[in-house]
């Protein structure tokens, strides 16, 4: 780092100054032993004795006077000393440099980092500012996004919401306008209409609902020991008949041993049942779907699987996205809002696990890991003790 011209005229004064203060030390301090040494005999010969002794010896060296050394060890000290206060005033105009940055960065120039490579001492602090800059602009950033997917899915509610809406207040103003003459078949099926229209409707609400539960950090969950194994096998016999009338065979397979976990038995049947309906409802051509449980280390995974046509790579990417449809299903006869998924992985989530999504052209799977304790969330109570 390059001081300013100023800075390096204040740190040759110092110099200048600590020299001068010093010299003055040392000529005192010289004065004080020569005067010591020379009110002492005793002291004089005990150094003419040692100087002579050395003197005496094979190499015969050439020692100086007793002054010189004392000169030169002062000499010496005083280097060290100028050295350090040199040193200690240069890290100061750094650490004021440094401190300069800062307030720059404050002031909003979010995108300057501190440029200095600086030494052992002080690079880590520019590495965790300039750390601290970074994360402070993906804060933002991220805040951003999410303002962004929020306006985006008041738009999307808003209509999602209003196309029913129209439908319903249309059918109803017809029925409303004939004053009774209408044919009774017409008013069945205007009725009819509505009715199936608004019962949409609530079903978005509800999802939106949820959907807004699931995000909310803090969301609570009734932790309960479950059987893992009665709940796959219930939800496979309440789908049985819909699946029957598809020509769908829906099978689970478990381990023998009864799997327990851990979890929010009506969110997670609400999850289950989520990926059920979607195979049942989108996948195409499907011969069966299967509920498949196995246990790894300390984790349960439960794979949704069906058959059929796959779903585009390009889209299995998104299927977790709140609003997300494929293409190909968006028709009005199933009828989804695109936020099972959505809420599926925040069901999932909140339990400390995983989801995951494959299609290829045999299978398409859905697959939660789910941790088999419940460590993080509190409230554990078992259910066996009530
Ligand atoms: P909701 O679940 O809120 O009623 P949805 O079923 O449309 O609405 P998601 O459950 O999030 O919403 O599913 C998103 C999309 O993923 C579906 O619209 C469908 O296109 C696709 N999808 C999900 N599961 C399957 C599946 N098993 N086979 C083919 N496509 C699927
Ligand atoms: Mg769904």
């Amino acid at each position: 780092m390059r001081l300013t011209g100023k800075e390096y005229w204040l740190l040759f004064w110092e110099a200048i100054v600590t020299i001068g203060a010093l010299l003055m030390i040392d000529w005192a301090v010289l004065t004080m032993l020569a005067h010591f040494i020379y009110s002492n005999p005793g002291v004089e010969n005990g150094i003419f004795e040692i100087k002579r002794s050395i003197n005496i010896g094979p190499q015969r060296i050439k020692i100086w006077s007793y002054q010189w050394i004392a000169i030169f060890l002062a000499l010496i000290c005083d280097i060290l000393v100028l050295t350090w206060r040199l040193i200690r005033r240069y890290h100061l105009y750094q650490m004021g440099h440094i401190i300069q940055e800062l307030h720059y960065i404050a002031e909003g120039n979010f995108k300057h980092r501190i440029p200095y490579k600086l030494g052992k001492r002080l690079q880590p602090i520019i590495d965790s500012v300039n750390a601290l800059v970074d994360a402070q602009i993906k804060a933002r950033e991220d805040e951003r996004a999410v303002e962004r997917s929020k306006d985006e899915m008041i738009t999307n509610v808003s209509h999602d919401l209003r196309t029913p809406l129209t439908s319903i207040i249309g059918y109803l103003g017809l029925i409303e306008s004939s004053q009774g003459h209408l044919p009774p078949a017409d008013v069945k099926k205007y009725s009819h209409t509505a009715y199936t229209k608004a019962i949409q409707m609530k079903s978005l609400v509800d999802d939106l609902f949820e959907f807004a539960q699931v995000q909310q950090l803090d969301m609570r969950m009734k932790i309960k020991k479950i059987s893992l194994t009665d709940m796959l096998d219930q939800l496979a016999a309440s789908f049985e008949l819909e699946a029957q009338n598809k020509h769908i065979k829906i099978e689970t397979m478990v381990p023998t041993n009864e799997i327990f976990i851990e979890g929010d038995p009506d969110k997670l049947a609400r999850l289950f049942m989520n990926l059920i309906q979607n195979g049942l409802k989108y996948g195409e051509k499907a011969t069966y779907i299967r509920l498949i449980a196995t246990i790894e280390n300390k984790y349960v995974h439960i794979i949704v699987a069906n058959d059929g046509i796959a779903i585009p790579q390009e889209a299995v990417k998104h299927l977790f996205d709140r609003f997300y449809r494929v293409e190909s299903s968006r028709s009005p006869k199933t009828g989804g809002t695109g936020l099972g998924l959505a809420i599926s992985q925040g069901v999932v989530e909140a339990h400390g696990g995983e989801i995951l999504a494959r299609s290829n052209s045999q299978i398409t799977e859905f697959e939660v890991i789910l941790p088999i304790e419940q460590k993080g969330n509190k409230e554990t109570e078992d259910a066996s003790k009530k």
